[in-house]
């Protein structure tokens, strides 16, 4: 298979203990060290097994706390990329907070790897027309390339219309970067977002293979993503990861548990058997090979 062909698979390394326990009481608190590290070693040990590399996007609130982790992916020959450091969706912050937010989880991670990070994801997808602007920071601060953009408006992120293949754009600012946008598959007539985890937990093993061999043979990219608690093999339970006083109702964390848990494990043996059948590269390999393969950049206009 070319690497044109070939898949990516994108991991959103973030603590759903931690994110769940700002977001309830507003204070960032060290992740549980047990969940993190268990979800970790699941997928460095499912990537070692397969042979394959991944790019994992990483949160700067959880990178501070465990710089060991960060670095021990990196060890393994993973692509390290930025997910932003406090996971707020970019459409409500102004461009100067976005900025900081950016510059300050990109300084955090690179410090800890030592390396360039190339690539970025931001939180809840929220990169759309109203902020198209955070390209061009992205390409000021050094980036190469954007996971962002769903290619088609979904009911809380996406851009409708946008080019679902990987392309090279020129940006205002005269600088150019390269979109990885978020695979979508035409089903029944309706756009599905097939590649992330919560699809992919849903969906039967033998349908999904089928969508990824038609996108496979349609060339389409297919850029799988998913998150470490979609891979954990214990019972998650939200009502351990933050203090009983700021814990959700009874109903809520039931809600909430079910949500996570659900079919859960089927993820693991559906993953491990995409990767096991197909090749997958990083995500900074394949933005050099569009760039490399690109006849001149398409022009991203600003909003
Ligand atoms: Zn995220």
């Amino acid at each position: 298979m070319e690497t044109k062909n070939a898949f990516t698979l994108s991991i959103d390394w973030e603590d759903f203990g931690q994110l769940l326990g700002r977001d309830r009481s507003g204070i960032l608190t060290k992740p549980l060290a047990i969940t993190i590290d268990r979800q970790t070693d699941i997928m460095l040990e499912m990537l070692d097994e397969t042979g394959k590399k991944a790019t994992f996007f990483i949160l700067g609130m959880l990178a501070q706390y465990r710089p060991d982790l960060v670095k021990k992916i990196a060890a393994e020959g993973h692509e390290i990329g930025l997910h932003g450091q406090y996971h707020i969706d970019m459409r409500t912050l102004t461009r100067d907070q976005i900025f900081q937010d950016l510059n300050d989880s990109k300084n955090l991670v690179t410090n800890i790897i030592g390396t360039q990070i190339y690539g970025y994801r931001a939180p809840y997808f929220s990169i759309d027309n109203s902020n198209l602007y955070i390209m061009e920071m992205l390409a000021e601060l050094g980036f190469t390339y954007d996971s962002s953009i769903f290619p088609i408006k979904l009911k809380r992120y996406g851009i409708a219309n946008f080019c679902k293949e990987d392309t090279l754009y020129n940006l205002p600012n005269g600088k150019e970067i390269v979109e990885l946008p978020l695979t979508v598959v035409q089903l029944y007539g309706k756009n599905v977002p097939i590649a992330g985890g919560g699809y992919i937990r849903a969906f039967p093993g033998f349908f999904l293979h089928r969508m990824f061999r038609k996108l496979n043979r349609n060339q389409q990219n297919v850029m799988l993503y998913m998150h470490p608690y979609e891979f954990d093999t214990k019972r998650i339970d939200c009502s351990t990861n933050y203090p009983a006083d700021i814990a959700y109702s009874k109903i809520k964390t039931h809600l909430i548990n079910l949500r996570w848990n659900l079919f859960r494990n089927s993820i693991r043996h559906k993953l491990k058997s995409l990767l096991q059948q197909y090749e997958f590269i990083t995500c900074i390999k394949k933005a050099e090979y569009v760039k490399s393969n690109s006849h001149g950049a398409t022009v991203l206009g600003r909003s």
